[in-house]
């Protein structure tokens, strides 16, 4: 395949950012951002490790990349405006697939003021996808995780769970509920951006979104602000048919899935009702959770009249 018909192929032939100055075909991009924060982020998938060709097709593939890099912006408060794209090609892999690949890109950042504004592009022995997102925010407006502050309340956006169950689903073939509903949880996550961005004028508010699975994302935020958050088992939310699952994967899925690219925060009683109201505007499912306080472990699960410590096993790539 030759290089430079593929990058004229994935070039954009226009722009949506007024801020962009020179995006694909020079030796680097160029914007210029006179007022607010800019945010940025990396995430690299490899095959094999990160995603499967048995459980995703190309375009899969590359909205899910997107995606996270995207709900990553999300979980900063911060609207995305660019993305380059770093990619290993092997030579087994088809242009077609390669188009497929950005097809799924290009799909997910319709959705958004985002523009394709560089990468680059070498051969190897596996497929690797290497996102950088760019956002920007409000001056001063970006969502830390160190903010959290005794007697907030917790919350999250959506269910828990169903990324893990479309997966279970896609490797383990067999008569379940809402198939297509669980396996687009899993391949096609949809980041919460609207709704982060409604939350802009609470003055302060820690967010962290779920990749690894809420145990985990609690955790990050609880010992980020040196507070402990108890998650209430009973209040964590679940799609319409998860109880179709085993009692037992409901509450690892739930606890240490991740991959649901939902947003986990906190905020003062008193901010409580502007956080609904963003839910509400955005039309995403809310729930309060838990609480914030300042006891012995980082995170607590009540499950009935009993709170034990929560272990935060969720996926941590770097341990394995
Ligand atoms: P250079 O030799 O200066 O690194 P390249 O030939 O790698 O330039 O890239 C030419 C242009 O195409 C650059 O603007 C680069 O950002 C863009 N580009 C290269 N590969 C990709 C890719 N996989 N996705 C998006 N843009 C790409
Ligand atoms: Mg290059």
């Amino acid at each position: 395949m030759d290089e430079f018909s593929f990058i004229d192929s994935i070039k954009q032939a226009t722009y949506k950012q007024s801020t962009l100055l020179k995006g694909t075909g020079d030796d680097a991009a160029v914007f210029r951002q006179p007022s607010q924060d800019i945010v940025t982020a990396v995430d690299t998938f490899v095959e094999g490790v990160h995603f499967s060709r048995q459980t995703m097709t190309p375009f899969h593939i590359g909205y899910r990349a997107l995606a996270a890099n995207i709900s990553d912006m999300a979980a900063m408060g911060a609207s995305p405006v660019f993305y380059l794209v770093s990619i290993v090609i092997p030579t087994h892999w088809s242009e077609s697939e390669l188009n497929e690949i950005y097809d799924g890109m290009r799909s997910l950042a319709t959705t958004y003021p985002i523009d394709l504004i560089g990468g680059d592009t070498v051969s190897g022995k596996e497929l690797c996808l290497s996102i950088t997102v760019i956002g920007y925010v409000a001056s001063g407006k970006a969502r830390y995780r160190n903010v959290a502050e005794d007697g907030d309340i917790v919350f999250v956006t959506g269910t828990l769970g169903d990324s893990q169950a479309g997966f279970h689903m896609l490797t383990n073939p067999g008569q379940f509920m809402d198939k297509g509903f669980y396996h687009r949880r899993h391949r096609l996550p949809n980041p919460r951006v609207d709704f982060a961005l409604k939350l802009e004028n609470i003055p302060r508010l820690a967010l962290n979104d779920i990749s690894d699975g809420i145990a985990n994302e609690a955790s990050e935020i609880a010992e980020a602000s040196g507070v402990s958050i108890t998650l209430t088992f009973e209040k964590l939310p679940t799609s319409e048919s998860f109880g179709q699952f085993k009692k037992e994967q409901q509450r690892n899925w739930i606890l240490f899935g991740g991959e649901d690219f939902e947003l986990i925060g906190t905020v003062s009683k008193k901010n409580w009702s502007f956080v609904k109201q963003a839910a509400k505007q955005t039309n995403t499912q809310l729930t309060e959770i838990g609480y914030v306080d300042t006891s012995k472990h980082f995170v607590y699960l009540q499950e009935g009249n009993e709170r034990m410590p929560l272990d935060k096993k969720g996926y941590t790539h770097i341990s394995r």
